[in-house]
């Protein structure tokens, strides 16, 4: 809609579309916006102001030959984003004559610039942000977009350690900085917390890549502080598919590398899709799964080589789901141990196990002792002595029964103080899956482990060539030597349980000797 204001006359005409409702015929077309309360009572004060501004020409300190405005006025919509942008005719003093101007609907990207000014996350204007985007593909139909979706790692960390005030500076930051760097045609925001997506037109996957490291390079530090970022990105592919789609598909490639610290520019693939469905499906169903009964104790024996009989055995959970079938624990135990819900897990299968010796020394058979997995997760968490404790008198069995299964990865103080506090108690500690990637001979140093479990993988790739089982027999020799008991996992074979045997390695668990079985099965199998 366009007005007309003149100065002189006092009068004011109005051309074109309006708004439904506004009254074109009052005297002050624009006043009777007010009148009709058509803008929202927030908006008022500086619609007035603006108003009488035009009205009363000449104002000292306004050189300026326009003047804009932007408010929320009621259309059919609800109220909506509108600009008023006014020219001036003056005289030679200054004093306006007339007034020309142009009421209109703001464009989605306008209001992103405007409320990126603000600092408003986009979770409360997402459909600004969905529109924003709509009219870049509308724009430029033929170019290829990107969604490129980060968050600050550890950014918790920042916080605790730095102060809740400094982690908001690092965010204020990032996002200033992004308003420097991106164009006005690169949409970005932030989602949530320390969640922002920057959308952005591309020609080469390798131009997309120099972008994202500079985005990296400039973002990843704030006063004397640098922290990483994990990147996802989603090469739209269907411009007709919801944008938050688009997002979500960003964000799943983000969160397949999160935490990695060898990676952090993850791109969408159709295959992260079926993790985004076992994802979601477990989280929608573990607590019911817990409470239903649906995470079953299985037991793997654990056998002497030289006596070839069993003489312990490990705790691992399955998940025997009514519909989905047994899932096995790799497929949901990350999830678990992500959103923190392992500690339940594990809290009601270390129950599991001490019931069942319980009822082995209740039914006088010799009770084997059985180990049991720890997750990281929860030597994290204070309460893991008080909750062993609580087991072991609530079943009265003695401690050397219930073993602790730990994976060590390296050196972490928070975690290394309930390892020394459960030794301390006089747990049998395990050391898991060592010859692992994750642990390294550094972590034998000082260690309150009492048992070294030789991992799987370890035992089955380095005993396939001559040096490997070198390495093997002198790890074993090693561990022996400073007084460390040992158990091999994963046997499979009747040669690699003698080759350990030779070696010195008289404990084994694994499929040569038997799979991990239900209570039921186990307790035929040791009668
Ligand atoms: P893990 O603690 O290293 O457990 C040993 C895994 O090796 C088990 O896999 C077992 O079934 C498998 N295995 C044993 N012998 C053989 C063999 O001869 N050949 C082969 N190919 N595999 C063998 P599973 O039960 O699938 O468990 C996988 C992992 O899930 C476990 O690795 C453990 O890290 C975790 N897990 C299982 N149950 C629990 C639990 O209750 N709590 C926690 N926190 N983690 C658990
Ligand atoms: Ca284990
Ligand atoms: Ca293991």
């Amino acid at each position: 809609m366009f007005f007309y204001w003149d100065c002189v006359q006092a009068s004011w005409q109005v051309f074109g579309e309006c708004i439904p409702k506004m009254n074109s015929k009052a005297a002050n077309p624009l006043k009777a916006l007010l009148d009709n309360r058509l803008i929202l009572p927030e908006d008022r004060n500086i619609f007035q102001t603006y108003l009488t501004r035009i009205e009363n020409g000449v104002q000292e300190g306004m050189p300026e030959d326009s003047l804009e405005v932007q408010c929320h006025v009621k259309s059919k919509e609800g109220y909506q984003w509108y600009k008023i942008n006014c020219h001036f005719k003056k005289d030679k003093q200054g004093r306006i004559l007339e007034a020309a101007g142009i009421l209109e609907l703001m464009s989605a990207i306008e209001i992103m610039q405007k409320s990126q000014l603000a600092r408003l996350t986009m979770d409360r204007n997402p459909q600004v942000f969905a529109t924003a985007i709509r009219e870049q593909f509308a724009k430029y139909p033929q170019d290829k977009f990107a969604f490129i979706q980060f968050d600050v790692e550890k950014f918790k960390m920042i916080n605790e350690l730095y102060g809740e005030e400094f982690g908001t500076e690092v965010l204020g930051n990032i996002l200033n900085t992004l308003k420097g760097i991106c164009n006005k045609e690169q949409l970005f925001a932030r989602l949530s917390a320390d969640l922002f997506l920057v959308v952005t037109r591309y020609e080469e996957e390798k131009e997309l890549i120099e972008f994202i490291h500079y985005l990296e390079e400039n973002l990843n530090h704030y006063k004397d502080v640098t922290y990483s970022f994990a990147f996802g990105v989603y090469l739209v592919t269907d411009k007709t598919m919801e944008t938050r789609h688009m997002g979500d598909s960003a964000s799943l490639a983000r969160k397949s590398i999160k935490g990695n610290a060898l990676q952090n520019i993850a791109f969408f693939q159709e295959s992260l899709k079926s993790t985004l469905y076992s994802r979601k499906f477990i989280e929608d169903n573990m607590k019911a799964a817990l409470e239903n009964g649906e995470f079953v104790m299985y037991l793997q024996p654990k056998y002497s080589i030289s006596e070839n009989c069993i003489i312990g055995a490990e705790a691992l959970v399955r998940w025997i789901h009514p519909e989905m079938g047994m899932i096995a624990p790799m497929n949901f135990i990350p999830v678990l141990e992500e959103n923190g819900f392992i500690v339940k897990l594990d809290e009601y299968i270390w129950e599991q196990a001490c019931r069942t010796i319980k009822t082995w020394m209740d039914e006088n058979r010799t009770p084997v002792p059985i180990s049991v997995n720890v997750s990281r997760v929860h030597l994290m968490k204070e309460q893991i002595l008080h909750t062993l404790k609580t087991l072991l008198e609530k079943y009265q069995i003695p401690k050397e029964l219930l073993e602790l299964e730990i994976t060590e990865t390296v050196h972490n103080i928070n975690i290394d103080g309930a390892i020394h506090s459960l030794k301390e108690e006089g747990y049998t500690l395990l050391m898991d899956d060592f010859g692992s990637g994750a642990s390294s001979l550094n972590t034998l140093k000082n260690t309150p482990f009492d048992v070294i479990k030789i991992d799987r993988e370890f035992l089955n790739h380095f005993i396939e060539s001559e040096r490997g089982q070198k390495i093997i027999a002198h790890t074993i020799h090693m561990t022996k030597d400073i007084g460390l008991d040992l158990i091999a996992e994963g046997v499979e074979t009747k040669e690699q349980a003698v080759f350990l045997q030779d070696c010195g390695c008289n404990m084994a668990q694994g499929y040569f000797y038997a799979k991990p079985m239900p209570l039921e099965e186990f307790d035929k199998f040791i009668s």
